[in-house]
């Protein structure tokens, strides 16, 4: 094997040299607790003030809006459960009798479906919504869904299987007319799990007119283990863990500050390259739905039009999704089967499930994502292999 490709970058991203330079004085040498007030302190929490400012000026928002995380996972769980529970005592005080509801979609990343349902297990009322067999979750059918128990919605910005992009805008757009009409009725908050639109789509949540919006160091060429969640002032939110008063209260914990520095410094790269880097991975995405096209049985799970060009899902008949990755990563590609959370238990996807395939072809899904480093030599040496797998498929 001459090289090793890797086509899994909705996974994880790998991380620029930059990022890792930046990080480097706050591993050894700038190593003070950002809560502490001496001058090692001081240093750190002037560092991670910058890098605040920087996000909230790149999302058009306030830098207390920006709450530092251990990575999108949290994130969602803060998002969904602090509301939630918020509302719950709320109800209670106002003596009802009720609980508070909520709305998801089917294709949410098991950060957000999970923790619905955990929430659903404590007793609040859920609703789940499928999307069409595009993939696509359509707004009418989440706005039949509200209540006058309803006080949030979540709803995922790109899908990290299909890449398909989701109604979010139009949605956001909706909420601020129900909620005008919900005199007497709790505010609906709308959060989005933007985890794999923040690298090509805009994110501002004025634009797309969220309250909240969870995203991840580790997909846009950051570290691993750092996240933000996006809380609009005013939004009512319990924290998740008890601890100490980091983050507006929102957060407790010692702040990662080797993270958050990463991290910013991840954002500060998007800001200068993005127009570059989208503009490459979608002449590589051209030249990969050109080419797969051409390949005896194919069919897509994501769309030319209405997935982000870096990820690109797509399936044989009677060829286990997990086999063909096997069979990819023996001849020199990292591809995946779905989400890597979801890897390993070889189980149909269920976003794929939910978009009405059978158990069968839902386990026949194989996903390449695609990222700043990868290069038309690589596309056309995958090509090449890929062809070759399939046209010998029956004959090994
Ligand atoms: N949401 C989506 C859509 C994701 O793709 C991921 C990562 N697979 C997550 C949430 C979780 O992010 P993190 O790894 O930062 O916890």
């Amino acid at each position: 094997m001459s090289k090793y490709i890797y086509l899994d970058n909705a996974a994880t991203t790998p991380m620029n040299k930059s990022v890792l330079k930046a990080m480097k004085p706050f591993w050894n040498r700038e190593y003070g607790n950002a809560s502490s007030t001496h001058q090692y302190g001081q240093r750190s929490s002037a560092a991670i003030t910058s890098i605040r400012k920087v996000i909230a000026d790149f999302l058009y928002c306030q830098a207390e809006e920006i709450i530092f995380t251990s990575g999108a996972t949290e994130s969602n769980n803060t998002a969904l459960k602090g509301i939630m529970r918020f509302y719950n005592r709320q109800f209670k005080v106002k003596g009802r009798k009720d609980k508070p509801h909520m709305i998801v979609s089917a294709i949410e990343h098991p950060s957000v479906l999970e923790s619905a349902l955990a929430m659903e297990r404590e007793g609040f009322e859920i609703s789940i919504i499928s999307p069409d067999k595009l993939g696509i979750v359509n707004v009418k059918d989440i706005i039949n869904e509200i209540k006058d128990n309803t006080v949030l919605i979540s709803l995922m910005y790109v899908n990290n299987e299909t890449g398909i992009i989701q109604p979010v805008q139009a949605l956001g757009k909706k909420l601020i007319e129900i909620n005008k009409e919900r005199k007497d009725l709790p505010r609906i908050y709308f959060h989005i799990d933007a985890v794999q639109g923040f690298n090509c789509l805009n994110c501002r949540p004025d634009h797309l007119k969220v309250d909240l919006m969870s995203f991840s160091g580790h997909k846009i060429y950051g570290p691993k283990g750092i996240g933000v969640l996006y809380v609009r002032d005013k939004t009512p939110l319990l924290r998740l863990m008890d601890g100490g008063h980091q983050e507006r209260t929102l957060r407790g914990g010692t702040n990662n500050t080797t993270g958050i520095i990463g991290m910013g410094q991840a954002i500060k790269l998007y800001i200068k390259n993005s127009d570059e880097n989208i503009k490459h991975i979608t002449i590589l995405a051209d030249y990969l739905y050109t080419n797969l096209k051409n390949i005896k049985g194919i069919r897509f799970n994501s769309n030319k039009e209405k997935s982000v060009p870096g990820i690109i899902n797509f399936a044989f008949k009677d060829i286990p999704g997990n086999d063909l990755q096997m069979k990819l990563d023996l001849a020199g590609f990292a591809t995946s089967t779905g989400a890597a959370c979801a890897s390993g238990s070889s189980q149909a996807s269920p976003v794929l499930i939910a978009m009405k395939q059978t158990s069968a072809e839902a386990l026949e899904g194989l996903r390449i994502s695609l990222g700043n480093n990868n290069t038309l030599n690589e596309l056309k040496a995958f090509i090449r292999t890929l062809n070759s797998i399939i046209n010998n498929w029956n004959n090994d």
